[in-house]
């Protein structure tokens, strides 16, 4: 197993779309290895391909506090979703950056395990987060796209600071979030 290095926003690769997981082989058995590897040493809660330079539909995702519990989702395709909840989220690609953004808390998700094998499951709470948070990954997408206007105004304060690119805060338009019922802290 081996720790890779977290692509940083705003790496371009971060917005490459996923390809479908064909070869459940060798290869893919190191991918999803050094997945969980890299996310556990991050100390997050989920971690697309995307993210470490692989260009893959393949998620890790460990919401145990003690990184005890590992789940694979492989072309994950979401079925159902209900109950958006107002999450705040933060992602390894863009650290110290937090932000509320509406997600589903149900999902029911079709996906495929390490060997290959299809299963569908109902996710809920931080768990249906996390894999909406790291399916929008393997589509290029990042919580930030989500944000209400004056979130990515902040967002651009606070990034011009770090020396990030500020324009690239307002390169997706989104509509103003208003409240929802319940806060889930996702961070992937
Ligand atoms: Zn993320």
């Amino acid at each position: 197993m081996t720790c890779r290095a977290i692509l940083q926003y705003p790496d371009p690769r971060l917005r490459r779309r996923a390809q479908t997981v064909v070869h459940f082989d060798a290869a893919l058995q190191g991918l999803v290895d050094d997945l969980f590897e890299t996310l556990y040493a991050s100390r997050g809660i989920g971690l697309a391909a995307p993210q470490i330079d692989v260009p893959l539909q393949v998620v890790a995702i460990d919401i145990s506090a003690s990184a005890s519990a590992p789940q694979v989702f492989i072309n994950p395709l979401i079925l159902a979703r209900s109950r958006i909840g107002t999450v705040e989220e933060s992602c390894l690609s863009l650290p110290g950056v937090s932000g509320l953004v509406k997600r589903p808390t149900q999902l029911r998700v079709r996906a495929q395990d390490r060997n290959g094998v299809a299963f569908e499951r109902d996710l809920d709470g931080l768990l249906a987060v996390c894999l909406g948070h790291e399916i929008d990954h393997l589509a290029g997408r990042l919580f930030i796209d989500a944000l209400s206007f004056f979130q990515r105004l902040r967002l651009r304060r606070r990034l011009a600071h770090t020396g990030v690119a500020r324009a690239q805060v307002f390169s997706a338009g989104a509509a103003p979030a208003s409240a929802g019922s319940g806060t889930i802290a996702g961070r992937g």
